[in-house]
C-alpha cells in the first residue's frame, strides 16, 4: 500500500517561504493499494491527488470542518473524469453526508452546485464499502474527541495497514482503545496542531499535542507515527527544530508530497 500525504496543514491553508519545506495544503492522504483507491479528507491539497481510472475511488471524510472539504471541488479529475466516485463517512449516513457537502458548496458560497454538477457521486453508508469495493478492503472506524464529531479510520488490505487519528483532542480515556485499534499498524497518522505548552490554553479546541503523540507512538505497537495537522504558524525551521528534539526516527512531522511504502 502507498500513502502520500497531500495536505499535511491544520485550520488553513499557508504559503511563502517559510513553508515550503513541509507544505501549505490542508489535510488530503491518499492511499493506494492494487485493488483501491481511498482519499482521506479533501483539504486543499485535494487538488492535486491524481485520480485513478482503473479502480474504485473513494472520497472518505473524517469530519467536515472546512479545513478537510474546502478543496472538493477544485479536483480536475473529480469533474473531468465520467465515471462514478464513492462518497463515505462513518461519522454520518450518506444522506446526512450528502446534505452536509450541498451546504457547504451552496450557491450562496460557491458558484456551481457541485453535488449536482457532479451526478456521478455515489453516496455510500460506511458500513457498505467492503461489499462496494471488494472483500480486498479491510476498513474500521472509531470515534475521536472533536468539536462536531470525527472519527478515526484503519484502512488495510491484508497485513498491510493504516490509521488515521485526526482530528482529535487525546484523553488518557481514550488510551487502551486507541491502541489497541493501531496495534500492529504499519502507520498510523496523528493530530499534532500543538505543543504541550500551547495546550494549555487551546483545551476543547479539540486538537492533541506532539508531546501527546510521543507518548502514545511508544506505547503503541505501530511501526510508524507521522504527525499533520500543523499548526498554520508553524515555520519550517520550528518544525525541522521538533524533529530533532522528537528523537525518534520512525516518529516524524508529514511533509506535503511526501510518500510512504508499506
Ligand atoms: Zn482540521
Ligand atoms: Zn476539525
Amino acid at each position: 500500500m502507498k500513502i502520500k500525504f497531500h495536505g499535511a496543514r491544520g485550520s488553513v491553508p499557508v504559503s511563502g517561504p517559510d513553508f515550503a519545506g513541509y507544505g501549505g495544503h490542508t489535510t488530503c492522504l491518499e492511499l493506494v493499494s492494487d485493488a483501491w483507491q481511498i482519499v482521506v479528507d479533501a483539504g486543499s491539497g485535494f487538488q492535486n491527488v491524481r485520480l485513478l481510472e482503473d479502480r474504485p475511488v473513494i472520497l472518505l471524510f473524517s469530519h467536515f470542518h472546512h479545513d478537510h472539504i474546502q478543496g472538493l471541488a477544485f479536483n480536475p479529475d473529480l469533474l473531468g473524469q465520467n465515471r462514478e466516485f464513492f462518497v463515505s463517512s462513518a461519522l454520518c449516513d450518506s444522506n446526512t453526508l450528502k446534505g452536509h457537502l450541498q451546504n457547504y458548496f451552496h450557491g450562496a458560497y460557491f458558484p456551481i452546485d457541485l453535488i449536482e454538477a457532479k451526478d456521478r457521486f455515489i453516496f455510500a453508508d460506511f458500513e457498505t464499502l467492503p461489499a462496494s469495493v471488494g472483500s480486498a478492503l479491510s476498513i474500521m472506524s472509531s470515534p475521536l474527541n472533536h468539536p462536531g464529531g470525527c472519527v478515526a479510520y484503519s484502512i488495510g488490505e491484508g497485513a498491510e495497514r493504516v490509521c488515521t487519528l485526526f482530528d482529535n483532542e487525546y484523553q488518557v480515556e481514550q488510551e487502551s482503545r486507541l491502541l489497541d485499534f493501531v496495534d500492529g499498524a504499519g502507520l498510523f497518522i496523528w493530530d499534532g496542531m500543538f505543543t504541550d505548552e500551547e495546550l494549555q490554553n487551546r483545551r476543547g479546541w479539540g486538537h492533541s499535542s506532539i508531546e501527546e503523540g510521543m507518548q502514545f507512538f511508544a506505547a503503541s505497537r505501530s511501526a510508524k507515527m507521522a504527525i499533520i495537522h500543523h499548526a498554520p504558524s508553524r515555520t519550517d525551521n520550528q518544525l525541522a527544530s521538533l524533529q530533532d528534539q522528537l528523537c525518534e526516527p520512525q516518529a516524524f512531522f508529514a511533509r506535503e508530497q511526501q510518500v510512504i511504502t508499506l
